[in-house]
């Protein structure tokens, strides 16, 4: 028997569930795209979507996902042959760092592994060695979504400081943006990347690049700076169609700004996010109780350390996909694959996967997906440690009002 049909829930690290409204938003006929309802909404969304990022500087838009934005923000910091260090804590540390190079700029990747944040005496090191001055700019990931490690960013702020190395420090805030804490300007962060499709609940589509007033006077107008990459006039436009360098993503903007009355207006970013860090904390307390003598395990040992978006978790065996397809197959809920968890001997990562806790998501989508995943560890025999269920509710008990 299945007991798929209903509502299903995709728990997968980006889609995130969209929301009604933000869908019924964008269910309409094309606008003017010269005046009217479309451009208000844009000029109305810039100042909301810095006081998402906490920065009263610059932003820029692009119709494209995350991977446009790192690509936005490599065309404006580097031309060609320039240096840049990226700190790596898993695969998307790595596939920007892949974006640069390809792009023609000099990368020194620091690889921290896939369970551990970017070390700041680490980075303090690399810097003093650089007496030349060479490095442009530092680029890490805010959370790393395959490995749901999350990086302290005052800390690595604080090491370009210690060495007082003019270096830019540029941010991909894809996955925790309006998930886990982020304060752009407080934390001295130069470019803050992020896109539409994860914490900001509307369709993938656009990405956005907010930079600071030192990178504005430094950057921007190097040989990858192509007219479409060019972050200026999207920030500072003369005309309304510089926002997006040509047609607006129209229906877009119109599910980015419920989304953005949902986040900034309704609950407020403070609630978001203590909402995020009670349903991580619920999806951590499941983990360990399941983890109880067996092969299940956090894949970040240290809470500090850990995403309040996302959780990357081992099953063990080829149990995670096992796990997965169960979930999907029989009870509706879809979980995240493990990415980048490659191994010789899991050369497909079987034994991972990952809980989606991003955006539009409460209590009982929460619970309810760890009580499939539950159901699921028992129907396949997978072993595991009791409790958990009770664990995760026990956990929302005492962080809930
Ligand atoms: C999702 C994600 C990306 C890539 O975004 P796409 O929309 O898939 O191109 C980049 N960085 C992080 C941290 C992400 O979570």
């Amino acid at each position: 028997m299945r007991l798929a049909n209903g509502q299903p829930y995709l728990a997968i690290p980006g889609p995130s569930v969209t929301p009604d409204r933000v869908q019924r938003a964008m269910h309409r006929t094309s606008p003017n795209i010269y005046e009217g309802a479309l451009i208000d909404t844009v000029v109305g969304l810039w100042p909301d979507l810095k006081r998402l990022a906490g920065t009263s500087q610059h932003l820029a838009g692009y119709i494209g996902n995350g991977h446009a934005g790192w690509e936005a923000a490599n065309a404006n910091l580097f031309s060609r042959g320039e240096k840049a260090v990226v700190l790596s804590s898993g695969r998307f540390g790595e596939g920007w760092a892949g974006h640069a190079r390809d792009m023609g700029i000099e990368v020194e990747l620091v690889d921290f592994g896939t369970a551990a944040p970017a070390d700041p005496d680490r980075l303090e090191q690399i810097l003093r060695a650089d007496t030349e001055g060479r490095i442009k700019a530092v680029l890490t990931t805010h959370v790393d979504t395959a490995s749901s490690v999350r990086n302290d960013i005052p800390a690595l702020r604080a090491a370009i400081d210690a060495v007082g190395h003019p270096a830019l420090f540029a941010v991909d805030c894809v996955a925790s943006m309006g998930c886990d804490r982020f304060e752009m300007d407080a934390w001295g962060v130069d470019v803050a990347v992020s896109a539409s499709q994860k914490g900001l609940m509307t369709p993938p589509g656009l990405a956005f690049v907010w930079f600071s007033d030192r990178a504005r006077a430094r950057c921007g107008r190097g040989d990858l700076a192509t007219p479409y990459w060019r972050w200026g006039p999207r920030a500072e436009p003369a005309e309304a169609h510089e926002y997006w360098g040509g047609t607006a993503p129209t229906h877009h903007i119109f599910g980015l700004r419920e989304a953005m009355d949902m986040i900034l207006h309704e609950e407020g970013l403070e609630n978001v996010w203590a909402r995020h860090e009670a349903l991580a904390g619920a999806v951590w307390a499941a983990f360990d109780a399941w983890g109880e003598g067996c092969a299940i395990g956090l894949n970040v040992g240290r809470p500090d350390w850990r995403s309040r978006a996302v959780t990357a978790a081992r099953i063990g065996g080829a149990d995670g996909t096992r796990l997965r397809q169960w979930c999907e197959r029989e009870a509706g809920v879809t979980l995240g694959l493990g990415l980048g968890m490659n191994s010789p001997e899991d050369p497909r990562a079987d034994g991972f996967l990952r809980v989606a806790h991003m955006g539009h998501v409460n209590a009982h989508m929460t619970l309810g997906a760890l009580a499939v995943m539950e159901a699921g560890l028992k129907a396949l025999g997978i072993p595991h440690g009791e409790g958990a269920l009770s664990a995760a509710a026990a956990h929302l008990a005492s962080v809930a009002g």
